[in-house]
């Protein structure tokens, strides 16, 4: 079963306004694949274009080798989980997951097999009787990834499923999700702004921002080697600096970081910088670490203006002296206990790290 998705040269624009630019994009037959993006962007359109609630303007939609142009929603070879799951509240479990099994004339019998399989698949075997009513959130979300596989979609279409759950579930369910997904070798679809949601569950994401796709990668590339300045702001954190380019030696750049002096970080892959362009240094929290008179490489020196206690690690928030800029600084557990004596408003600390983690 072919569970590819192909956008060609899909545009959609409502009015004047164009919420989806010219995008073609492939997506494999089994594969987990996050949009990702800030309110707005587009995330909701290019999903709906997929499921067949929307018509791209221009471009086509393909599953598999077929061409969506004149399929209808309902026979489209996709299913859909929506934010606010839309199940049926007076409805059982069973009567649930074997609705649109039952609209297609599927026999009660076949029907019930099917629903007692799906109901182990989501570890909730013995709760077909129950009402809606009485589960809790995380059961409702199992019930309504049940009831969207009864049907053997090819592509499950998931938008933000889990936004409405408590933190804790809402993390359990990410592995819940991808394991039944692995299980099942169906493509999932999957839309969120959460960007915790898509590097855990995603064999590939694409990163969205203002009805353009800015990277499709897999979730390790985009943290490492963002393609864009958006990508790198967007996917976790990271700290600005406003550079000049002195000279490029292979990947690695050498800046001038005016008052903080010289710095150095690795060119992005897509970026093209000529000596003296302008260019944004990314330094991650995380990469950040103290270090001392005698070690060598790019030295911050920064006052620290608040100490945040997160349990595994500490956040620092501080203000390099030569340039008056703001630079967030995580330090994990060993470090933090290592430099407890330091850790106060008001200190000074130098801070290094490997050029081979930053990205100009
Ligand atoms: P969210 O995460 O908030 O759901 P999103 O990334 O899914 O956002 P979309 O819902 O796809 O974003 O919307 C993209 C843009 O297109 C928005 O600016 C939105 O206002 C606009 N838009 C979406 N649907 C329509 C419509 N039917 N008519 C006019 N504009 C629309």
């Amino acid at each position: 079963m072919d569970g590819s998705v192909r956008l060609d040269e899909v545009v959609m624009r409502f009015g004047d306004f164009t919420a989806i630019e010219k995008t073609t994009l492939e997506i494999g037959s089994g594969e987990f694949f996050s949009f990702l993006g800030p309110s707005g962007c587009g995330k909701t359109t290019l999903l709906n274009m997929i499921s067949g609630f929307l018509t791209p303007t221009e471009g086509r939609v393909w599953i598999g080798d077929e061409a969506m142009g004149k399929v209808s929603v309902n026979r489209r070879p996709t299913a859909m989980i929506f934010q606010n799951l839309a199940l049926f509240p007076l409805m059982t479990v069973f009567e649930n997951i074997e609705f649109g099994l039952e609209v297609r004339g599927v026999d009660k019998r076949t029907r019930r097999e099917a629903s007692e399989k799906l109901l182990a698949l989501v570890a909730l075997e013995g709760s077909g009787p129950k009402q809606i009513g009485e589960l809790s959130g995380g059961q409702k979300q199992r019930v309504a990834i049940a009831r969207a596989l009864a049907v053997e979609p090819r592509v499950l279409l998931l938008d933000e499923p889990l936004s409405a759950l408590d933190l804790k579930l809402r993390q359990h369910m990410r592995a819940e999700l991808k394991a039944i997904q692995r299980k099942t070798g169906i493509t999932f679809i999957y839309i969120t702004h959460d960007q915790g949601e898509a590097l855990t569950m995603s064999d590939r994401v694409a990163v969205m921002s203002a009805g353009r796709i800015q990277q499709v990668a897999d979730p390790m590339t985009l943290y490492r080697s963002p393609a864009t300045g958006f990508v790198a702001a967007f996917v976790g954190e990271n700290n600005r600096l406003e550079t000049r380019v002195i000279e490029r030696e292979g990947q690695r750049v050498r800046l001038d970081a005016g008052n903080l002096g010289e710095l150095a970080g690795m060119a992005g892959e897509t970026v093209i910088l000529g000596n003296g362009d302008r260019a944004a240094l990314f330094l991650r929290p995380e990469h950040l670490k103290p270090i001392g008179e005698g070690d060598a490489g790019p030295r911050l020196s920064a006052t620290i203006e608040a100490v945040h206690f997160e349990g595994a690690w500490v956040m620092l928030e501080t203000r390099l002296e030569a340039s008056g800029e703001k630079l967030r600084v995580q330090l994990g557990h060993e470090v933090s206990r290592q430099y407890a004596d330091s850790l106060d408003i008001g200190q000074r600390m130098t801070f290094g790290y490997d050029p081979a983690d930053a990205v100009v």
